[in-house]
């Protein structure tokens, strides 16, 4: 529960941020429409949009009007009328509530540029923001400075809709999440470079030889990127591109001005789709990674203890006890079986017997060192390669094992399980060519074996 102070000062805190945001980036908006490529730029919906996106609990009341007041006061310090001003702001504030209405309830990974589906859900939310803004002030520009209404109306839904598509795909790639990047991380930066210097190289070429089919060369260049990149590098790279297009055609090729209108409008839609394409594979070479990496987990970890199974986890401590010989490294490897597991099967059921697994693991990996792997063996067996660590140490980890096995107690229903744990330990001072990871198991397998005659519920080592 939010205190009643908490939840006004976020209101205010909202309203104030909201406001102020829009106010700046509508007065740059403003102040650049005289200055030729200028004109076209209005970061302003797509700011409000993608924070609203990414801050849900903004949207209320208050937001609504510290957002009327930034997007007013803007056009008032400017110069405009009051009325149309006020009208203005209605125009551009509608389209952002249709582009979110239409987009907040889609699923995170959707929504911030992550899936295959996410380009095209920007697109058509930019697009449905852009209609309804423009719907509503394209006849207030005509009403205001008789800007005839065709002209008025798709000059500012092809305005707004390249706006949103070259700001809102950075606000919502914004990276807020720690992500894993594609692979090229561990590339020399000269060959990570080489995707945006090939954008450079197609985009300059384009402008020494002109022509209708320009737009289009930096498109292979900007795929690459998308294949190359974390999708919030992707988003600064498009927008980069964009603003630089329109900087160096509205300095060329035509103005934005009225007697070009329906020029402008073909090359801000054309320009909307040439970022459309890149992003679109981003997030479907996203959706896959996300997809390989959730596969690669689920054939190499336990489904119900999500320790590794037993494959990874002979291969892993296999090259952990190679690492550990070429360092002259000492290294311990533990079996454990929980003892009398059948009879809390019998007891507690299958379930209960799943339970305890699943709280034995938990406990295993919370007394174990990070560099430790553990391996599900089979039923309620479990094997564990500790790297670099003496035998006191291993000896000390495997009785705290026994020790928070002990404490461990498992609700079942209305009752509680508790269990103990058997260990059987190697510990090598010197790991040689002749010992692999089997032959230590099998040593290991046999220490588990004397504890369990031993009386069970105890370490028993054997120290080479
Ligand atoms: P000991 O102390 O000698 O180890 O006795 P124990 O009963 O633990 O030994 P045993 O190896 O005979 O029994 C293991 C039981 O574990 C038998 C099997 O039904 C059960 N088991 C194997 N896999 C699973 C599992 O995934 N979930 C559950 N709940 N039980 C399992
Ligand atoms: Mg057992
Ligand atoms: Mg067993």
């Amino acid at each position: 529960m939010t205190s009643p102070k908490a939840s006004s000062t976020s209101t205010w805190t909202a309203a104030c941020a909201l406001g102020g945001m829009v106010f700046a980036a509508a007065w740059l908006g403003i102040w650049g429409r005289p200055i030729g490529f200028l004109s076209a730029i209005w970061p302003a919906n797509a700011l409000l949009l993608g924070l609203l996106l990414h801050k849900p609990e903004w949207v209320r009341p208050g937001s609504a009007v510290g957002v009327a007041i930034g997007y007013i006061s803007a056009d008032l310090i400017t110069g405009s009328r009051p009325e149309v001003a006020v009208l203005l702001s209605l125009a551009n504030m509608a389209g952002v509530g249709a582009a979110w209405a239409l987009m907040h309830k889609q699923a995170g990974a959707t929504l911030f540029m992550q899936r295959q589906s996410s380009a095209l859900l920007l697109f058509i939310g930019a697009g449905l923001g852009a209609l309804t803004s423009a719907a509503i002030g394209g006849p207030v520009l005509t009403a205001s400075f008789n800007t005839p209404p065709l002209q008025a109306f798709s000059m500012w839904f092809g305005g707004e809709w390249l706006n949103y598509m070259i700001f809102l795909p950075m606000i919502l790639g914004w990276p807020t999440r720690k992500l894993r990047g594609p692979a090229s991380d561990q590339l020399h930066p000269l060959l990570r470079a080489m995707p945006v210097l090939a954008v450079i190289a197609l985009e300059l070429i384009s402008y020494w030889l002109g022509g209708p089919g320009a737009l289009a060369f930096s498109l292979p260049a900007l795929l690459w990127c998308a294949l190359s990149y974390r999708i919030f590098t992707l988003t600064v790279i498009t927008a980069a591109l964009c603003l630089s297009k329109m900087a160096a055609i509205s300095l060329g090729e035509f103005d934005f001005t009225p007697a070009h209108f329906l020029e402008t409008v073909s090359f801000r839609m054309g320009l909307s789709m040439l970022v459309l394409g890149p992003l679109a594979v981003a997030g479907s070479h996203m959706a896959r990674t996300e997809l390989m990496r959730q596969l690669r987990h689920a054939v190499n970890h336990d489904f119900l203890t999500d320790m590794l199974a037993r494959g990874a986890f002979l291969k892993q401590g296999q090259r952990i006890l190679e690492r550990c010989r070429h360092d002259h490294q000492s290294v311990a490897i533990f079996m454990l079986d929980l003892d009398h597991f059948k009879q809390v099967n019998d007891r507690y059921g299958h379930a209960g017997g799943d339970q305890l697994l699943r709280s034995f693991s938990h406990t295993l990996t919370q007394v174990l060192r990070g560099q430790d792997i553990v391996g599900r063996m089979g039923g309620e067996e479990f094997a564990v390669v500790l790297p670099h660590v003496d035998s006191k140490t291993a000896l000390e980890i495997a009785e705290r094992i026994n020790q928070a096995t002990r404490e461990l107690r498992v609700p079942s229903g209305d009752k509680i399980i508790t269990a103990t744990v058997s260990i059987g330990l190697v510990h090598i001072a010197k790991p040689g060519e002749h010992q692999d990871l089997g032959m230590l198991l099998q040593h290991a397998d046999q220490a588990l074996y004397d504890a369990k005659a031993a009386g069970r519920d105890r370490v028993e080592a054997r120290l080479w």
